[in-house]
């Protein structure tokens, strides 16, 4: 029998799958209060216990530009070693299939766009995420080498900005989505400005968890394929944080309270990526247009207060 595991199962985009998935006997969500996955001894009871065939490895330390810049040290150490325990895990179970996740954010800055697949190592990544980034890329590395020196079948996605319900909502640690959610819903509450950090000029490709589910999934049933994947909106499809602020905003009715605070940091102005490899692959993508996305994050936040990671 396939059995799925999927770490990180509990986060954005494990919740994205899990619900796509349903009832589903094949799937194991797993999480920290399953399993230490910094600990190679925990990761292996968990291997032992669940036997999977196939693993789509989401589990992370993962945050923002802000969490990014604060915490560099954690963001190169935690990730190394989750993704080296899981990974090495993967090759000593005999996993037949694994999906590990990259970022469009660890491409070299200095860079010609669209970004494609093959960019990846071209040169150091932004100031603001180097050490995130260069703990994403060892992940590619390591894919890479039991994929050549064991034909394991090892692949990586790398996405652009993702968002949705189930996201991390704090107002200091997370993405830019859920942390201008929390902030507009604040500032609502209390009357107050609703404060965009930066200029509000830097431009990102955002995928609706759901849509990003929905490919993973299909791409676990095409278990042939096993090069780096970049999962994006078009490359024309850029939205700037301004125009994200403003879709905020006017969920919450609040726009004409919307400041910047160009006291903080931009971080990277773009990272343009090319989806043409996928779209060969899996043709129309059909993605969820921003102002749905957000409109449905809004509403998922708002019914969610209490509960939501914030
Ligand atoms: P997320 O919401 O922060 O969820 C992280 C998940 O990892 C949680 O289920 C968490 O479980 C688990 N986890 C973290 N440390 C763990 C540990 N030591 N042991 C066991 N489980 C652990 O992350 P996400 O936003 O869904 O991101 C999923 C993947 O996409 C990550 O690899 C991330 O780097 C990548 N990605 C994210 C974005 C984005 O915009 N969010 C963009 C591109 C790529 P607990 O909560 O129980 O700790
Ligand atoms: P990135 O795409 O990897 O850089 O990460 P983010 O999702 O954190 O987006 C960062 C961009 O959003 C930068 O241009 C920030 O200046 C801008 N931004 C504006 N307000 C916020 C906020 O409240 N939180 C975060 N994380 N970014 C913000």
């Amino acid at each position: 029998m396939e059995k799925i595991l999927i770490t990180g199962g509990t986060g954005l985009l494990g919740t994205a799958i899990n619900k796509i998935v349903g009832i589903n006997n094949n799937y194991h969500f797993t999480n920290s209060n399953e399993v230490d996955l910094y600990q190679y001894k925990s990761c292996q009871k968990l291997f032992e216990k669940h036997k999977p065939t196939k693993v789509v490895h989401l589990a992370a330390n993962v945050g923002g530009l802000f969490k990014n810049i604060n915490q560099n040290v954690d963001m190169l150490e935690k990730n190394i070693i989750i993704n080296y325990n899981v990974v090495k895990c993967s090759h000593e179970f005999g996993v037949k299939k694994f999906i590990g996740c990259l970022s469009t954010c660890i491409f070299p800055d200095n860079t010609t766009y669209p970004i494609n697949e093959n960019m990846l190592h071209d040169g150091p990544p932004h100031s603001s995420n180097y050490a995130y980034a260069y703990a994403k890329r060892m992940l590619e590395i390591q894919c890479r080498i039991y994929r050549e020196q064991y034909g394991d079948n090892f692949m990586c996605i790398i996405p652009t900005n993702i968002y949705g319900p189930h996201d991390n909502f704090n107002l200091n640690d997370s993405h830019v989505i859920p942390g201008l959610i929390h902030k507009c819903y604040l500032a609502k509450k209390e009357g107050g400005d609703f404060l965009v950090s930066g200029t509000g000029k830097p431009l990102r490709q955002f995928i609706y968890s759901d849509d990003l589910a929905k490919i993973i999934i299909w791409l676990l049933d095409n278990i042939e394929f096993n090069e780096n994947l970049i999962i994006s909106p078009d490359k024309d499809d850029e939205t700037s944080i301004g125009k994200i602020a403003e879709l905020i905003a006017n969920e919450f009715n609040y726009l004409d309270k919307l400041r910047y605070d160009t006291s903080k940091s931009d971080g990277q102005y773009r990272k343009t990526a090319d989806n043409n490899k996928l779209k060969q692959m899996y043709g129309n993508l059909d993605l969820i247009n921003i102002k749905e996305g957000i409109k449905r994050t809004v509403k998922w936040f708002e019914d969610n207060y209490d509960i939501c990671r914030k």
